[in-house]
């Protein structure tokens, strides 16, 4: 029954699949790249940002000898920073042991930074077509509406949907068909509304069949945490301290103003005082609100409350605490907040 799911599938992808850049090579770098930046980024996003990096580096050895605030500022906005930073580390690996050449062993490949079960299937199935399954959002979901399993689209389904998947991988063309299940999931079988009216599948389809393809898989309610923090915007003679994160935990190493989240019961004034203390160890002499940003993030969004802020004592500078000139921002990897701060600052008469 599933002998010619694999080619109905691919035969519908060779015609119907996007034009996107990291599909026209078989370069093992760069599909590498594609897809690690593809990881929790639209593909409209990522279509800048890949052709960009591609031109900065265009070689795994131009990325390997490249500063890391280089590589940073070239991925700044995508966020997850530690997906760039394992890109860099397996980089310097690979050009250390392998000659610069992605090894086609799967056991290898694991071994390097930033290479899950996904990663490791994605860009050898593609690069080297190497018989290997991958399962992402959009095909755990496709396979389970194909064999109409219940529950949510979480990872406790990827037992069956891989065992699925390993039944219909065909022989050859397995970069072809692994993708041609996430473009499915990616423009048909899609999480709302699937058209299956066009569907290449459909023949095989089990939800389609129980009519039940809306309300699989079920949804679970995402739960948005609601932040809010202070920024304090210090300027000098036309610059702007700044300070980089710690190089562990959320946004590493990225360069902020300094300031945030504010505590339970706190007022901004009060959270602005504590913050300065704690970070910097001075005191606020004055503070001015400016304005607000609002940004989102997958699991919370924040609201930043800037002001103008003088302090009582002068601010040291060392290797993580800098004063920038405006136009100097751009050489400072930062997280999207920050750079939404700065492009508000433009406008605003504080400069
Ligand atoms: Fe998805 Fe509908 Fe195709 Fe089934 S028939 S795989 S539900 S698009």
């Amino acid at each position: 029954m599933l002998k010619n799911f694999p080619t109905d599938l691919t035969h519908w992808y060779l015609k119907n699949k996007r034009d996107l850049p990291w599909r026209k090579t078989k370069d093992p770098y760069k599909i590498w790249v594609s897809e690690i930046m593809l990881q929790q980024t639209t593909v409209s996003t990522v279509i800048a940002y890949y052709e960009r990096w591609i031109k900065t580096f265009p070689t795994i050895h131009d990325l390997a000898k490249a500063p890391i605030q280089t590589v940073l500022k070239q991925w700044q906005g995508l966020g997850y920073y530690n997906r760039v930073k394992n890109l860099y580390k397996a980089a310097f690996i690979l050009i250390n042991e392998h000659k610069g050449i992605l090894p086609k062993d799967p056991q290898l490949i694991r071994s390097l930074p930033g290479f899950g079960p996904y990663t490791t299937g994605s860009v050898l199935s593609i690069a080297y077509d190497i018989p290997l399954t991958i399962i992402d959002a959009n095909v755990r979901r496709v396979v389970m509406r194909l064999l109409a399993l219940n529950g949510i689209a979480d990872t406790k389904q990827d037992l069956k949907v891989n065992k699925f998947l390993l039944k219909v991988l065909p022989a050859r063309g397995v970069g072809d068909f692994n993708q041609a299940l996430m473009e499915l999931g990616a423009l048909v079988c899609r999480a709302k509304e699937p058209v299956c009216t066009v569907c290449p599948v459909r023949k095989y389809c089990e939800a389609y069949k129980q009519g039940k393809q809306e309300i699989i898989p079920q949804t679970k309610k995402k739960v948005i945490k609601d932040i809010q923090a202070v920024i304090a915007i210090i300027k000098k003679n036309d610059h702007y301290f700044i300070q980089q994160r710690p190089s562990t935990g959320l946004l590493a190493d990225l360069w902020e103003f300094p300031g945030g989240k504010i505590e339970a019961g706190e007022s901004k004034k009060e959270a602005l005082v504590r913050e300065l203390k704690e970070e910097l160890g001075v005191q606020l002499k004055s503070s001015k609100h400016l304005f607000d940003v609002k940004h989102f993030y997958t699991q919370f969004r924040v609201n930043l409350s800037v002001f103008a802020c003088s302090t009582v004592a002068e601010l040291k500078t060392d290797d993580t605490h800098q004063w920038v000139s405006f136009k100097n921002f751009s050489k400072y990897p930062m997280p999207s907040g920050s750079a939404k701060i700065i492009e508000k600052l433009k406008f605003f008469l504080y400069k």
